[in-house]
């Protein structure tokens, strides 16, 4: 498997490689010609003109011809030959005559321009010929009289394609090189910063998790994004580690306290023989705060399955109104022993969708609370009905209310206004955070209203 550095760079170094190939071959290709058509235009344009200015009863070329055409600025060369093929003159400049091809002297004529060939000079040189073949001799407008030649050598030509050659070659070759190393620096530079995040991720323990953070120069916009979820993503298991560490202390202290009065009050009891009655006593005793406990793990266990994500018993068609009276009627004996009324308002129905274990827990743990906080005489009122478009239920009592400033920790976990109290009553701080849990789970949400010494309302929403 490659790594998609190497990948990225074989990509850039294909495309480069391809663009840079297809430039030089296409600028060579057009300048080479441009530069052909501009010399046989040059070539074409002298052996006409020749052509025209010879005398044709003294054909030779004469020097006024030869300054006229400008033969030595471009290193041109002139020959006329009659119309058998034999040289009749030739231009001062060229010391050994080219002779005029058969092929020529048969195709020239029917040329209306001068006709370009390539050939090979006495002396091995290249040479690029234009031969004009005169066909209007004075006097018989028809026949064939002279062939004008204009050549030059090849070999400046030649020598600037070449270097042209060497300069888009070695052109292209240098931005290739450049180009790829450019990237390879910039990958690389990416690809530190992508090891840092790497090596983050693997040297991240429990015991560090609140001090490591990735660190990325924030240039690359896309690499600084990344490091951000990254970090805020540590943040939030940091954050869950803290909550998860408070809770297993808070659980472990929560059991410690009936384990410790347990152990106790059975080495108390067995100090020395006691009566039947005592022993009695003791294990009624025993087995209040083993009931403690037995509530305590069940509240545990509730709270972790929520945690652990498992799912609500499904949901199926409920009547809240009858959720709400079996409630009252479970807590209808704690009421009674605390002197407390119970009031259920509600319509006759109101059907729903839901989890009834769930909808049972929640209401059954704010009754349970509102009956608790009531002073004997008062009355715990449910009160359920349709709101907008979701039902609701409130449980109201006329206790002492939660001040303020406890209001935004009581759905917290293990938290109680006053503990001693709470604890006496079998509370453990567990309560509202179940059914606040539950509630969630469920869609909807607890909110509380409360004044110290009016009572409080608890409201169950969008249900
Ligand atoms: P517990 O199970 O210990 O009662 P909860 O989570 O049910 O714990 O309640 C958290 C805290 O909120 C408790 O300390 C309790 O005193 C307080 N509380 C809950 N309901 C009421 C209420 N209706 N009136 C006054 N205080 C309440």
């Amino acid at each position: 498997m490659k790594s998609a550095r190497v990948r990225l760079l074989i990509g850039v170094g294909l495309v480069l490689a391809i663009a840079l190939g297809a430039f030089a071959t296409l600028t060579y290709l057009l300048t080479e010609r441009r530069v052909d058509a501009d010399l046989d235009a040059l070539l074409r344009t002298r052996a006409f003109a020749l052509a025209r200015l010879v005398d044709p009863n003294r054909m030779r070329v004469q020097p006024y011809i030869e300054q006229g055409l400008e033969l030595e600025r471009g290193g041109f060369f002139l020959q006329l030959f009659d119309v058998n093929g034999q040289l009749v003159g030739k231009s001062e400049n060229l010391t050994e005559a080219i002779p005029l091809s058969d092929a020529t002297k048969r195709i020239a004529p029917n040329r209306t321009e001068a006709l370009i060939e390539d050939r090979v000079g006495p002396r091995g040189e290249p040479l690029r010929i234009a031969t004009f073949a005169r066909v209007d001799r004075p006097g018989n407008p028809h026949e064939l009289w002279l062939f004008a030649q204009a050549a030059v050598s090849l070999q400046q030509r030649n020598a600037q394609l070449r270097t042209l050659r060497l300069w888009l070659g070695g052109g292209a070759l240098a931005t290739f090189v450049i180009a790829l190393g450019v990237s390879w620096l910039l990958v690389n530079q990416w690809q530190r910063s992508v090891a840092a995040v790497e090596r983050t991720a693997r040297e991240i323990s429990t015991q560090n998790l609140s001090r490591q953070r990735v660190f990325v120069s924030t240039d690359d916009a896309d690499l600084a994004r990344l490091a951000q979820a990254f970090n805020e993503l540590l943040d939030r298991l940091d954050a869950l580690h803290e909550t998860q560490q408070r809770f297993v202390a808070d659980a472990s202290h929560e059991l410690r306290t009936p384990l410790t009065i347990l152990r106790g009050e059975i080495e108390v009891a067995l100090r020395r023989p006691r009566t039947t009655a005592e022993y009695e006593s003791t294990l009624r005793s025993n087995l209040e705060e083993i009931k403690r406990l037995g509530r305590l793990v069940e509240n545990l266990l509730a709270l972790a399955r929520a945690d652990g994500g498992e799912a609500l018993p499904d949901r199926e068609e409920l009547d809240l109104a009858e959720i709400v009276r079996t409630i009252a009627g479970r807590l209808a004996p704690l009421a009674s022993t605390r002197e407390v009324e119970i009031a259920v308002e509600s319509p006759l129905t109101i059907p729903i969708m839901g989890s009834a274990l769930a909808l049972e827990r929640i209401v059954f743990n704010l009754t349970e609370n509102a009956i608790l906080h009531s002073p004997s005489g008062e009355t715990v009122t449910l009160h359920a009905g349709f709101g907008s478009d979701r039902a609701f239920v409130t449980v109201t009592d006329a206790g002492p209310g939660i001040a303020p400033e406890h209001l935004p920790h009581l759905f917290e976990r293990f938290f109680r206004v006053d503990a001693a109290r709470s604890r006496a009553d079998g509370g453990a701080g567990l309560g509202l955070a179940i059914a606040q849990v539950l509630a969630k789970a469920h869609g909807s949400r607890i909110e509380v209203a409360s004044e110290v010494g009016c009572g409080s309302t608890f409201t169950v929403r969008g249900l």
